[in-house]
């Protein structure tokens, strides 16, 4: 289901431009508009979680999709070999501030610690 107001809802209504770098029939993967390292790409499901507790355990099965969606754009994009991050920021103390269940994959450079 969608979420009228939700900025990601409107990226996968294709409302809102994307640089799109995968699809599946459940799942969305684009690029950052800021981002934080050389590829930086947010994976998300097309249906709406508003984090990834809730996605996890509302449809275990897409949160996996995620993750094989997020390993297939990590091989595209030339990551496996050097390594990279997967990572939900998940509500106040983890910094969300787009409450729509997204994974940020970054790679393409050293990251250094995760906590500075
Ligand atoms: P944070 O901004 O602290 O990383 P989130 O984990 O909620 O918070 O991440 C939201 C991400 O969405 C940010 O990295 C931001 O740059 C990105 N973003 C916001 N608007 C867009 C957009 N229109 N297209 C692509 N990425 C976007």
């Amino acid at each position: 289901m969608s979420t009228p107001d939700c900025l990601f809802c409107r990226i996968v209504a294709g409302e809102i431009p994307a640089t799109v770098v995968r699809e599946t029939p459940t799942t969305l993967a684009f690029r950052d508009i800021s981002p934080k390292a050389p590829v930086h790409v947010l994976v998300i499901p097309k249906e709406h979680y508003a984090d990834v507790a809730t996605l996890g355990q509302g449809d275990p099965a897409l949160a996996g999709e995620v993750l094989a969606t997020a390993a297939a754009v990590a091989e595209d994009e030339g990551l496996l070999g050097d390594g990279f991050r997967l990572m939900f920021n998940t509500g106040a103390y983890g910094g969300q501030e787009v409450f729509h269940a997204h994974a940020h994959l970054l790679g393409g450079a050293p990251l250094g610690p995760m906590l500075a």
